[in-house]
């Protein structure tokens, strides 16, 4: 197996491999970027088809908290950590205390949190291990659920997608297709609700159906039928790569704003959205509010606060869509860009991040 060439490996700094024989624990960390400060990322405890699938997942991950963070303004930058889940997936005490000793071991460069397969649970153990860990309860932010505040931000990412495309700053009357009623799906949907919109909803989830129904009048599709809704805008909040060439050609919206991680099935999508006329809301960018609100922890938590610059994700949506206009380029094209120009002015203007500290 390849790290170097590998074909999701773009300028790491960092990439640990680690075992620890006894807890059955095998995992990697992948610090992409420190320029803006440590690499803030989850840790994801998945059944990895092999070693390699588990390194081009860490990879790809880190190097999106990258730009998450950059373009959400932070003093972090990108790093993921995987577990590649033992036979039978089981989970314990010693393997997630030795992966605590793990991230401890890189003394701060690295700072975990929680991913998919890993719980608020989980996370207490290694923070019993390690002080590097975000978002867990005692940070003054909440309980740890980051999905109230990635729902604030994805929801003024959305105004922000529908000023751009229909010139209004109300979401009154506003069709909204929405995929998965989940943790964010379902704030979200309530936000979205409440400031008037029209809602189509589908989810592999009965229960949440019936919610969403009685609750905000949504009418419910089946799950494949979700892409031929005709709406304003689709918000997908459930599984990744949902952008693709099936999809994009069926959609009948004017606008994709939604939460879910990695929406285009490949960045050549983000293309094809422009050439249909769909506006595209760069995942990383609207989904940023759990990251903005992890930024905030500590004893001085102030709620208003954190929720006021989650929805500053609206001015950040709004300069990506106006220089995507302006250049006739993707806006996931563009976004990338704007993360990079603003790593390399802090690089430039003498901050350094954590560089300086490994020499
Ligand atoms: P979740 O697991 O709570 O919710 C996902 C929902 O989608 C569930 O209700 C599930 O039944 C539904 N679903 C699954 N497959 C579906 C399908 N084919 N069609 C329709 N619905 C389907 O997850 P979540 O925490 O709400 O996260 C949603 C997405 O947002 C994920 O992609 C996640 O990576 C991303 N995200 C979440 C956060 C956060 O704060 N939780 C932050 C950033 C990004």
């Amino acid at each position: 197996m390849s790290v170097f060439s590998a074909k999701s490996f773009r300028n790491h700094e960092q990439v640990v491999f680690h075992q620890d024989k006894a807890s059955g624990l095998q995992a990697i960390i992948a610090i992409h970027d420190t320029t803006l400060g440590p690499a803030l990322g989850g840790c994801r405890f998945w059944r990895y088809e092999d070693d390699a699938a588990a390194l081009d997942d860490v990879l790809r991950l880190s190097r999106g908290m990258t730009f998450k963070a950059a373009l959400a303004n932070l003093s972090f930058g990108g790093g993921k950590a995987v577990i590649m889940a033992p036979p039978g997936a089981k989970k314990s005490t010693a393997l997630f205390q030795a992966f605590g000793r793990f991230v401890n071991s890189l003394g701060g460069r690295y700072v975990t949190a929680e991913d998919v397969g890993t719980s608020p649970r989980d996370l207490e153990i290694v923070h019993g291990v390690t002080p590097y860990v975000a978002g867990v309860a005692d940070g003054g932010a909440g309980d740890g659920d980051p999905s109230p505040a990635t729902a604030w931000g994805v929801f003024h990412g959305l105004k922000a997608a529908v000023a751009a495309s229909f010139y209004r700053d109300d979401l009154h009357g506003v069709h909204v297709a929405l995929q998965g009623l989940g943790h964010v799906g379902g704030y979200l949907a309530e936000h979205l609700a409440q400031a008037g919109a029209v809602l189509t909803v589908a989810d592999l989830d009965p229960s949440r159906l019936a919610w969403a129904k009685a609750n905000l009048g949504a009418e419910v599709v089946d799950v494949d039928k979700i892409y031929d809704v005709a709406a304003d805008v689709f918000a997908p909040n459930a599984m990744g790569a949902v952008l693709n060439d099936e999809t994009i050609a069926r959609l009948r919206v004017r606008a994709v704003a939604g939460s879910a991680n990695n929406q285009l099935a490949e960045d050549r999508h983000g293309q094809a959205l422009a050439e249909r006329g769909i506006l595209y809301a760069p995942d990383y960018v609207i989904n940023a509010g759990g990251i903005i609100n992890i930024s905030h922890e500590g004893h001085a938590y102030d709620i208003d606060r954190a929720m006021a610059h989650c929805a500053r994700i609206h001015g950040t949506l709004d300069e990506i869509f106006q220089r995507a206009r302006r250049e006739d380029r993707p806006t996931n094209e563009v976004a990338d860009q704007m993360a990079e120009e603003r790593i390399a002015a802090h690089a430039t203007a003498g901050g350094v991040g954590l560089r300086a500290a490994v020499g």
